[in-house]
């Protein structure tokens, strides 16, 4: 018999296992005595009955699926209130609804750049952002972490070069924000463009949870393109790309994930719809976000526990080990916490850790005994 073609998944797998580097899917029950910190819900909108109930209605109305690709039966009406609502919440002059974040940062990258261009890329980027670079054939310059002065001089090597720097606004791992206006100067100084993935600040930063560019003041600014996702603050899913409308225009006619992909399901734009609706009617659950964040950071820190200073809702603990961090968010979820675990390669700098979510909606209570489980679970550093 001729050997598998994929026999060598069992030598990686070894491979993995001796590293402590082993993932596997862990379905979710249905346990409502779970504390959750683990997941991206930042508003706690997920289970709100308006979004569920907002979701519902969408998929009654329009179906359960989008039944087509955006540019043939898979625009709905909602897709567009959904764009032209998310536009201006944003301060952005234009909007377009992806089936994910992942998707929209594929779209950004390879819409807007090509052979020949380049592309500067924060060395701590999503990897959604480091496969659009791949896929865009530009040349990719990857600079030091939230170094401004870096972009400048790589920018400067490369005069009359069409151009973008691209980066999170704030960073998934490590939660903390990028000097967004910083490198709005440097790219505006130099003829270059700014995307920011704003995917960790839209609910969170700016003004009632307008996202970090409305923050830095740079929503709808010259040369700014801002990419989100759905899934997060606004407790539903999809992504989307925010812009002057000629780039929108032109994602429309030239981005692959965008004419290729079927479009975001009806279900999915009524939450996502209700949950921006709500964002305007309880402006102060970003700032609530926000100062569980500091709380935890603060308690945490004061207990000795090494914890990066939170700019935004991701509240990031370091571990001793992958193994630890592993053993650490096993323990946390046997005394009823779920918390998230980042190891290699989801860190560029090998330092593992357990991350928690702030979530806007958490009580003092709640706050009280995530804060008691990590401390009694914690491992001897
Ligand atoms: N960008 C960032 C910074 C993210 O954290 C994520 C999701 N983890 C994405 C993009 C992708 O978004 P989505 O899950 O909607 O595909």
């Amino acid at each position: 018999m001729s050997q598998d073609p994929f026999h060598w998944t069992t030598d990686a797998a070894r491979l993995r296992e001796e590293a402590g580097l082993v993932r596997a899917l862990r379905p979710r029950a249905f346990d409502a005595t779970v504390l959750d910190l683990a997941s991206n819900d930042y508003l706690g909108l997920t289970r709100r009955p308006e979004i569920t109930e907002a979701a519902a209605g969408a998929a009654r109305r329009w179906g359960a699926g989008a039944t087509g690709s955006r540019l043939v039966t898979g625009s709905t009406e909602l897709h567009a209130e959904l764009e032209r609502e998310l536009a201006e919440f944003c301060g952005f002059e234009a909007a377009l609804v992806f089936a994910s974040g992942y998707a929209a940062n594929l779209a950004a990258l390879t819409a807007l750049s090509s052979h020949g261009s380049l592309i500067v890329s924060d060395a701590a980027n999503h990897a959604s952002i480091i496969d659009g670079c791949r896929l865009s054939r530009a040349e990719t310059a990857v600079v030091p972490h939230a170094d401004p002065e870096a972009v400048r001089k790589t920018l400067e090597a490369h005069p009359g070069r069409r151009a973008l720097f691209v980066t999170d606004s704030v960073f998934s791992v490590d939660g903390d924000a990028a000097p967004l206006a910083e490198f709005a100067r440097v790219c505006g100084g130099h003829g270059a463009a700014l995307i920011a993935d704003d995917a960790h600040g839209l609910g969170v930063l700016g003004e009632g949870g307008r996202g970090a560019l409305h923050a830095a003041g740079l929503a709808g600014a010259t040369g700014v393109v801002a990419t989100l996702t759905l899934s997060k603050s606004l407790g539903s899913q999809g992504g989307a790309v925010l812009g002057p409308a000629p780039v929108i225009d032109h994602l429309v006619n030239a981005a692959r994930t965008f004419i290729f992909d079927t479009g975001l399901a009806p279900a999915a734009v009524g939450a996502a719809l209700a949950g921006l609706r709500l964002l305007r009617r309880e402006p102060d659950l970003a700032d609530r976000a926000r100062t569980v964040a500091r709380t935890l950071y603060e308690r945490l820190t004061s207990a000795g526990l090494g914890v990066v200073r939170p700019d935004a809702a991701v509240v990031s603990v370091t571990a001793p080990s992958p193994d630890s961090a592993v053993r650490w968010a096993a323990d946390c979820r046997a005394a009823g916490l779920a918390v998230g675990c980042f190891r290699p390669p989801s860190v560029p700098d090998g330092i593992s850790r357990i991350r928690l979510t702030a979530r806007a909606d958490l009580t003092g209570r709640q706050i009280d005994r995530a804060v008691a489980t990590i401390l009694a679970t914690a491992p001897a550093a």
